[in-house]
């Protein structure tokens, strides 16, 4: 048996774990991290990375299927189109590869030691991990939980054989005739258009009233709209209930009372994800817990002294981003800088066709909140730049205080809407107003200048509508 004493242990390397041990390195502390699978967590090797690539080569494959039709408004046709799935997961993997390779980089060029295996927790202080070459214990003065989360399963409908989780939809490589998809919300909807668009029939039982019900319904029409014109059937406000006897079917109870069979080839089950908190003695730690997750303060400091956690571990919103900004927080702590979290805004995207932004406050949180607001909205319809890439559907709004126009929200739907969530983020963190998005120059011909026409609707003298 081996042992390491060090001054901080990080356990998991997903966004949280590996950008906290990175940061703790560069700032001179002895770092031990220790992760189970592949460097990069969920995000990198079963999350965001691949699902984009994913959403990546189903666009692109969509647009040319599109251009079979001779409908094409640009006058593009194509005589035939095909995609090689297996080739597509092949690519994908790929970038993962890449990335798998350059975090560890990162971890070595930062001095961490990396040491592969699961941790078990023997105390507050001391963990034991299995590894190839034998058991490992580690020694730590502070300890960082970033084991993130894993999928929510059904009790009626366990995952295995055709029931799929999003990890093995992001590996499949026969595309399903029929795919049912049961949870409306992210991951549901971003893969659901992802496998409409390769040519599965695709049916989505949500739960609630609307899919993606996190979002206000101006924001989601769009999004409504586009599943219709690819063919997806959505039933809201609908129970899953069983599976049949022969496995390939669900029965499912719609708003209106009645029962229905839908059959599938897959059915992918994303109705949430919970904390990754079993299995490795956290459950034995006496940590405070809000619901499921680990409680933490503003410092991202568990009920137990020198003890941290971040990420999906600490619960919503349960975004890459996030774990990442608490993971650099956290390592500058340990390193005796003052920190608190006192970020205004995280930016949360949801990549349908077309993409959802919001960062900071809806019309309706802020109104809630007390605040008398103004609002200004500027649909793309009225954006050059959307106009030559066909994609004048969606809008971006911004919501200030009535009284000083500060900005206390941006929301935008439309394609490709993703990159502005810069400029959102940037704008909340430094306390802009309305005058400060009017007055700055947005080059032309850009989907970003409706973020500055938004600015001046709401100041009530837009120029361009
Ligand atoms: P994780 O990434 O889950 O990493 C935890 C790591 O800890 C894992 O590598 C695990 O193996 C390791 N681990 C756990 N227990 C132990 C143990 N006992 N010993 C050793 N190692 C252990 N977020 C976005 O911001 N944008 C997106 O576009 C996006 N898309 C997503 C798409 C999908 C399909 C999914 C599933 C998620 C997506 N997310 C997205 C969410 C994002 O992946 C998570 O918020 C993020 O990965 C959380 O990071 P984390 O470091 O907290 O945990
Ligand atoms: P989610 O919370 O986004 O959506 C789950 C959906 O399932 C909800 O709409 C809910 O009403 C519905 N639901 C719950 N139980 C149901 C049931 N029994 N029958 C039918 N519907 C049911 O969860 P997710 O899509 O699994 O994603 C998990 C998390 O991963 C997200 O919360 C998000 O934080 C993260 N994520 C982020 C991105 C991104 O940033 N683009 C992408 C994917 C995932």
């Amino acid at each position: 048996m081996k042992e390491i004493v060090c001054k901080l242990l990080v356990i998991g390397a997903g966004p949280g774990g590996y950008v906290c041990a990175i940061r703790a390195g560069q700032l001179g502390l002895d770092t031990v991290i220790v992760e189970a699978d592949r460097p990069g967590g969920t995000c990198l090797n079963v999350g965001c990375i691949p699902s984009k690539a994913l959403i990546h080569a189903a666009e692109e494959f969509g647009a040319t299927k599109q251009m079979m039709t001779g409908k094409n408004a640009m006058g593009i046709r194509v005589e035939a189109t095909t995609i090689d799935l297996a080739r597509t997961i092949a690519w994908k993997d790929g970038i993962v590869g890449r990335l798998n390779g350059g975090v560890s980089a990162l971890l070595q060029k930062a001095r961490v030691k990396i040491v592969h295996g699961r941790a078990s927790f023997r105390d507050g202080k001391t963990v034991e991990v299995e590894t190839e070459v034998g058991l490992q214990v580690i020694r730590a003065e502070t300890v960082v939980i970033a084991t993130g989360s894993e999928p929510v399963e059904l009790a009626a409908l366990p995952f295995g054989g055709r029931v799929i989780s999003s990890t093995v939809a992001l590996s499949l490589t026969d595309l399903p005739k029929k795919l049912v998809v049961v949870g409306g919300g992210y991951i549901g909807l971003e893969l659901g258009t992802a496998f409409a668009k390769l040519g599965s029939e695709v049916t989505v039982v949500e739960a609630m009233q609307q899919v993606l019900p996190q979002y206000d319904g101006d924001l989601v029409r769009p999004v409504q709209r586009r599943l219709g014109e690819l063919g997806v059937r959505v039933l809201t406000g609908a129970k899953a209930k069983a599976l049949s006897d022969s496995g390939d079917a669900l029965a499912v109870e719609t708003a209106d009372g009645q029962q229905q069979q839908l059959a599938f080839d897959r059915l992918l089950v994303t109705v949430g994800r919970r904390p990754r908190t079993t299995g490795s003695g956290i459950e034995d730690l006496d940590l405070d817990r809000t619901g499921p997750y680990l409680r933490v303060d503003d410092r991202c400091r568990t009920s137990m002294r020198g003890i941290y956690a971040i990420g999906d571990v600490t619960g919503e919103p349960m975004l890459a981003h996030r774990a990442m900004a608490q993971g650099e927080m956290v390592a500058e702590i340990v390193a005796g800088k003052k920190r608190a979290w006192d970020k205004r805004a995280i930016p949360a995207i949801c990549f349908t066709d077309p993409e959802i932004i919001t960062a900071g406050l809806s019309p309706d949180e802020a109104r809630a909140q007390g605040y008398a607001i103004r609002v200004g909205q500027f649909p793309f319809s009225a954006n050059g730049r959307a106009m030559t890439m066909l994609s004048e559907e969606g809008f971006v709004r911004v919501v200030a205080r009535a009284d000083t126009n500060l900005v206390l929200g941006m929301q935008a739907v439309g394609v490709g809407v993703s990159e502005l969530s810069a400029d959102f983020a940037l704008a909340l963190e430094m306390g802009a107003r309305l005058e400060d998005l009017a007055g700055t120059i947005h080059a032309h011909p850009t989907r970003s200048e409706a973020v500055q026409e938004a600015a001046l609707k709401a100041l009530g003298h837009a120029l361009h509508i």
